[in-house]
């Protein structure tokens, strides 16, 4: 028995070095991290997190404060499906999606953590343990890049192990978008693999065009082409433009994915801060397997790699954009294109604590 003593939430603003861009976030200066421990009657501690682009970090604080806590204490930590189905329902009339599933996310990562920990396992081995080495791809934010930095860039993405990239497109003149990728494609030739992110600016005639655009570059995937709850224009942008597509970082349950899949999403891409954490991911990446897709990620790459070495159609992780690596013990490590899920106990991921405190909201 580990039952739940406390949970400890913690609320940050992260600045980054330097402002990114995409077509519909704008321009980012920040993101905020909240962090969730949780601590059972014998003294072990499970740690989660999840991520905002700036906004609504308060309202997760609270909720895992204020709202989750004394709900899950003296609950059994380690039936984590029991917790979790208590907690959507608990909260599901007015937290469908939104702040309340990035709260839930967290929660549910820190209870995973500690029951790998308990059991003496890796998550990635608790988890199903498929391979440890997942292949990674560089995500970039980039919009605000022209072809030349875009290169220089990537030169840069390669020298630190990278061996696939992605970056953004969705400029107001698609021609420009066509100059970028062009650009990269001439300078790193048929050997790079090249992803392209749109983040839902199109329409779904816009998305066509551009995909048909787009189809000399050989993309592996376009993503995000479209606002994510049109599978009639997903399927129409797939049959039409001819490049698989990605979505996902923002669907919310395993059951907007299964709509999703149904309408032509080639990619599927949990993000485990905000689909509902590792329980609904694991799910997810399930029933892309019963579809015969591969599952690829956004977002928080280091605890995700553990989640796609669990699976045997994973893909590429994303190394996202922003990430903690000033802030854990153990940054993720990019080695001829892949990286290796750590072998410690738990997630592994271990903050800086007291760096962090300077950041705290
Ligand atoms: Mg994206």
């Amino acid at each position: 028995m580990a039952l739940v003593d406390r949970l400890q939430s913690d609320h940050y603003l992260i600045p980054l070095p330097v402002a990114l861009e995409d077509s519909m976030h704008g321009t980012m200066t920040g993101f905020e991290v909240i962090t969730v421990r949780v601590t059972d009657v014998d003294g072990a501690t499970g740690v989660g997190y999840t991520f905002t682009c700036g906004v609504n970090g308060g309202a997760i604080h609270y909720i895992l404060s204020c709202e989750m806590a004394p709900l899950v204490q003296g609950r059994e930590a380690e039936h984590i499906e029991a917790i979790w189905k208590d907690l959507w329902w608990g909260f599901h009339y007015g937290g469908r999606g939104g702040p309340t599933v990035l709260a839930l996310s967290a929660f549910d990562m820190a209870l995973w953590d500690l029951k790998s920990k308990r059991s003496g396992l890796p998550l990635w081995n608790i988890l199903g343990g498929y391979d440890p080495r997942v292949p990674c791809y560089a995500g970039g934010i980039d919009l605000h890049l022209g072809p030349e930095d875009l290169v220089a860039q990537t030169h840069e993405n390669i020298a630190k192990g990278h061996r696939a990239i992605k970056m953004k497109v969705g400029r107001d003149r698609l021609p420009e978008d066509v100059a970028r990728m062009g650009a990269v494609r001439d300078a790193f030739g048929a050997d790079l693999t090249l992803m392209a992110d749109a983040n839902m600016k199109y329409t779904v005639d816009g998305a066509i065009r551009a995909a048909r655009a787009f189809r000399d570059f050989d993309l592996a995937w376009f993503e995000e082409p479209i606002p994510p709850d049109d599978p009639a224009g997903h399927y129409r942008v797939l049959t039409e433009g001819g490049i698989p597509i990605a979505s996902g970082e923002n669907l919310r349950s395993l059951w907007e994915f299964r709509t999703a899949i149904e309408g032509g999403v080639t990619f599927p891409e949990p993000d485990v801060t905000n689909c509902g954490g590792v329980t609904p991911f694991m799910k997810i990446a399930r029933l892309a397997e019963a579809f015969h897709l591969p599952v690829t990620s956004h977002g928080a790459h280091d605890i995700t790699v553990h989640l796609l070495a669990a699976c045997p159609n994973r893909s590429y992780l994303e190394a996202h954009g922003f990430g903690l690596e000033n802030y854990i013990e153990t940054p993720l490590r990019v080695e001829e294109g892949v990286v290796r899920a750590p072998d410690t106990l738990g997630h592994g991921i271990v903050f800086d604590w007291e760096r962090l405190e300077g950041l705290r909201l």
